[in-house]
C-alpha cells in the first residue's frame, strides 16, 4: 500500500478533505513550487509583507520589507525609526557556532583534542570544500568541560552569506565520525543557537523628544532590566520589528528568536534586549546586542522567490548587513511602543489598526 507521503498531491487532499469547498481553498492557496520544500504539502499561508520605509544604519538607507500579521507594528516601525536618525553599529562577529557533546573521562578526550588540532582542520575542510573556497570553514576548536563528564567541543565555523545550520552539522558531523573512532562516546553533534561567537551590537541616538518622555522611556527600560514580566513584554514589542524581517528574508525566525532569548538570560537573569538611557548630554540613547545568524543565500531562500524579492529589494550585500537591519528594525520597533507606553499608551494606534483591519471605519475614527 501506498504510503500517505508517497501519495501525490491530489490523493493527499482526497485521503483528508471531504469537503469539495474545503479541498479547493486549500488548492487555490497552494503554490506548487513549495511541495519540494516540505512533507505531506497541503497548502501555503500567506502574511501581509508592508514596508519600513526608510531606515538608516551606518549611513545607509534602506526599505525594509516586515511579514506581519499585527496591525500596527508596520506604522510603528516606521514612526520609531524617524526618531531615530542613523543607527549605528558598535561591533560584529560572524563565526557561527557548532557543538559536539561528548561524555567520558576527561584525560582521555583532552589528549585526543590537544593532539589533534590539524587534522580537524583537514577533516573539516574535506567535509565541506565549497565554503573552503568562498574563504570560510573551520574556525577554531574550544574544550569545555560542563560537569564531571559532560563535555562540549566548541566549533566555529565561518559560513559565510548563509546562516549555516547546514554546513555546521555536515562538518560537525565529520568531526564526531573522527571521535568515535578513538572511542569517544559521541552523544550528538549539532548547531547551536546562541551563536556567542555571532553578535551585532547597535546603537542610537534619539531627537524630536521632549525631556519629559525621555526621561519616562529610560525609567521604562530599566523595569524591563530588573523585572521578567516587563522584560518578556519589551522583547516581544522588540521581536515584532526584528523578526518580520527575518521572517520576510526566509530566514528561520525560530533560530534568531531561541538565540536572542537565551542571550537576554546569558548571565542568569532574563532581560530587556535594549537599554535606553539618558546619556551626559542630555539625549536618550539606545543600545541592543544579540547574536544573529541569518543568510542572504541557502536554506530555504532557495526556494522561496518571495524571500528572494524581499532580500533584493531591501540590498542587503552580506549575512552581517542583513543582521544590522534586523536589529535596527526591532530598536525601531522597541522605541515606537516605550514612547507610545509612556505617553497616549499602546491600544490607541493599536485599536485604530484593529478596528481598519476589521473594516470598521466608524471605530476608527473615533
Ligand atoms: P544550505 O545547506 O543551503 O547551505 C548554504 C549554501 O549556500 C552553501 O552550501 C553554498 O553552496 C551556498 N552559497 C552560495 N553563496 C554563498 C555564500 N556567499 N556564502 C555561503 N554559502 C553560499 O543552508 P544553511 O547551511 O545556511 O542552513 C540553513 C537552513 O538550515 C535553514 O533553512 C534552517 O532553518 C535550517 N536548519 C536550522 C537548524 C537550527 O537552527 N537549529 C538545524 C538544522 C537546519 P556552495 O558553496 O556549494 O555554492
Amino acid at each position: 500500500m501506498t504510503k500517505f507521503y508517497e501519495k501525490n498531491y491530489q490523493e493527499r487532499l482526497a485521503e483528508i478533505v471531504s469537503d469539495p469547498s474545503l479541498a479547493k481553498s486549500f488548492q487555490e492557496q497552494a503554490v506548487f513550487e513549495h511541495e519540494k520544500l516540505i512533507e505531506n504539502y497541503l497548502t501555503d499561508f500567506s502574511l501581509p509583507v508592508g514596508v519600513l520605509y526608510r531606515l538608516q544604519v551606518d549611513g545607509k538607507k534602506y526599505v525594509v520589507p516586515m511579514a506581519t500579521e499585527e496591525a500596527s507594528v508596520v506604522a510603528a516601525a516606521n514612526n520609531g525609526s524617524k526618531y531615530l536618525g542613523n543607527i549605528q553599529t558598535v561591533y560584529q562577529t560572524h563565526s557561527r557556532f557548532g557543538q559536539i557533546l561528548v561524555v567520558g573521562d576527561f584525560d582521555q578526550i583532552n589528549t585526543i583534542y590537544q593532539a589533534n588540532q590539524k587534522r580537524f582542520k583537514e577533516i573539516a575542510d574535506s567535509a565541506y570544500p565549497s565554503i573552503v573556497k568562498r574563504n570560510g570553514g573551520l574556525q577554531q576548536i574550544h574544550f569545555r568541560q560542563l560537569d564531571g563528564n559532560h563535555f562540549s567541543f566548541d566549533v566555529l565555523i565561518d559560513t559565510k552569506d548563509a546562516m549555516g545550520a547546514n554546513i555546521v552539522n555536515t562538518i560537525l558531523e565529520s568531526l564526531a565520525d573522527f571521535l568515535r573512532a578513538r572511542n569517544v562516546s559521541v552523544i550528538a553533534a549539532i548547531i547551536s543557537n546562541l551563536p556567542t561567537t555571532s553578535m551585532t551590537e547597535l546603537k542610537a541616538t534619539v531627537s524630536g523628544i521632549d525631556q519629559a518622555t525621555a526621561k519616562k522611556i529610560a525609567d521604562l527600560s530599566h523595569f524591563g532590566l530588573i523585572d521578567l514580566h516587563r522584560a518578556a513584554t519589551d522583547n516581544k514589542g522588540f521581536l515584532n520589528g526584528a523578526s518580520s524581517v527575518v521572517l520576510a528574508t526566509g530566514n528561520d525566525w525560530r533560530a534568531f528568536e531561541a538565540g536572542a532569548h537565551a542571550y537576554a538570560a546569558v548571565d542568569g537573569n532574563y532581560k530587556s534586549f535594549t537599554s535606553w538611557k539618558i546619556n551626559s548630554k542630555n539625549q536618550l540613547t539606545a543600545s541592543v546586542k544579540l547574536p544573529v545568524s541569518l543568510g542572504i543565500v541557502g536554506g530555504t531562500i532557495n526556494g522561496l522567490k518571495s524571500a528572494q524579492a524581499a532580500l533584493r529589494l531591501l540590498d542587503v550585500k552580506t549575512s552581517d548587513e542583513l543582521a544590522k537591519v534586523v536589529l535596527a528594525t526591532g530598536l525601531a520597533q522597541n522605541f515606537a511602543a516605550l514612547k507610545a507606553l509612556v505617553s497616549e499608551g499602546i491600544q490607541k494606534g493599536h485599536m485604530k489598526m484593529q478596528h481598519r483591519a476589521k473594516g470598521d471605519a466608524h471605530a476608527e475614527n473615533r
